[in-house]
């Protein structure tokens, strides 16, 4: 499995996109990995997760032909995963027809696509098919099992994570905008278990000693998912864990600064145009 990390933001990217704090002068001078667009990925160069703001620019850097994916995974209805405004770039007119792509999310998400695009008077069914998935009931995608968990993030966006399998026995967890698992994850992975060989994790705040408010990670929460995973079987020495998904909000959020203190624990550092093959 080859995972390509496109993006590895959160909402106003790094450096956000009206802030000069020191994390973004920091970013603007030193350029290089300190620059990171909003959260994406792309598996085997046919399986898309997330459509940012950004979706653009990491086809054009990262050398896709965003005409020939044709399934695209959704964990949640926020601008910075799911930017409605190019998915509409799709209609007849403006993008190449005959060649379809599907979005895959829960029900909410996937709704809100539709709802979006009756809203510009757009046939939905012109544009882009959408799937709604149900959490815990694992779906063949472009030849991958695919399960959705569910995330602790802000219920109104219907957030989930993502298991996903391939055909070989190669299985990654994609892990943006949760807080620590709710019990209910560790629930299923104990009923259901899955070996990990690359585990993704929200790491929004960085090396912040204390959350400032849910839904997101730290590098401390990081590692106790990690921790509980390896005790369920579901995770090894032989594991990948890499922190993803940042804010310049938080402290400790430089790549220079973060990868230090997270190699120390063990965990990789995500960064924009990171290729990771398990
Ligand atoms: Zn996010
Ligand atoms: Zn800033
Ligand atoms: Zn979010």
């Amino acid at each position: 499995m080859k995972i390509q990390i496109l993006g590895t933001a959160a909402a106003e990217g790094v450096p956000g996109i009206f802030c000069d704090c020191k994390t973004c002068q920091f970013a603007r001078e030193h350029k290089g990995r300190e620059i990171r667009t909003r959260s994406q990925a792309l598996i085997d160069g046919k399986l898309l997760i997330d459509f940012p703001p950004d979706t653009y620019m990491h086809c054009l850097t990262n050398d896709i032909n965003l005409s020939k994916i044709q399934h695209c995974l959704v964990t949640h209805n926020h601008q910075d995963h799911l930017y409605m405004e190019d998915i509409r770039m799709k209609m007849p007119g403006f993008g190449l027809q005959g060649y379809p792509i599907t979005f895959y999310g829960l029900e909410g998400t996937m709704r809100a696509i539709n709802s979006y695009l009756h809203a510009q008077m757009i046939d939905p069914s012109e544009v882009a098919k959408v799937q709604p998935l149900a959490l815990y009931e694992p779906t063949k995608i472009a030849g991958y099992k695919v399960t959705a968990l569910k995330a602790w993030h802000d219920e109104k966006a219907t957030p989930c994570i993502y298991a996903i399998e391939d055909s070989e026995g190669k299985a990654i967890l994609y892990g943006n905008d949760t807080n620590y698992f709710y019990e209910e994850v560790f629930d299923y992975l104990e009923k259901n278990p899955i070996r990990f060989d690359l585990v993704l994790l929200d790491c929004t705040f960085g090396l912040l000693p204390e959350m400032t408010w849910i839904g997101h990670m730290n590098l401390n929460d990081n590692i106790k998912v990690a921790e509980r995973l390896k005790k369920l079987g579901c995770a090894d020495e032989k594991t990948l864990f890499c922190s993803h998904h940042f804010s310049h909000n938080a402290v400790g959020v430089t790549y220079a600064e973060f990868s230090k203190a997270a190699e120390e624990k063990g965990f990789l550092t995500s960064y924009d145009g990171m290729v990771i093959e398990v």
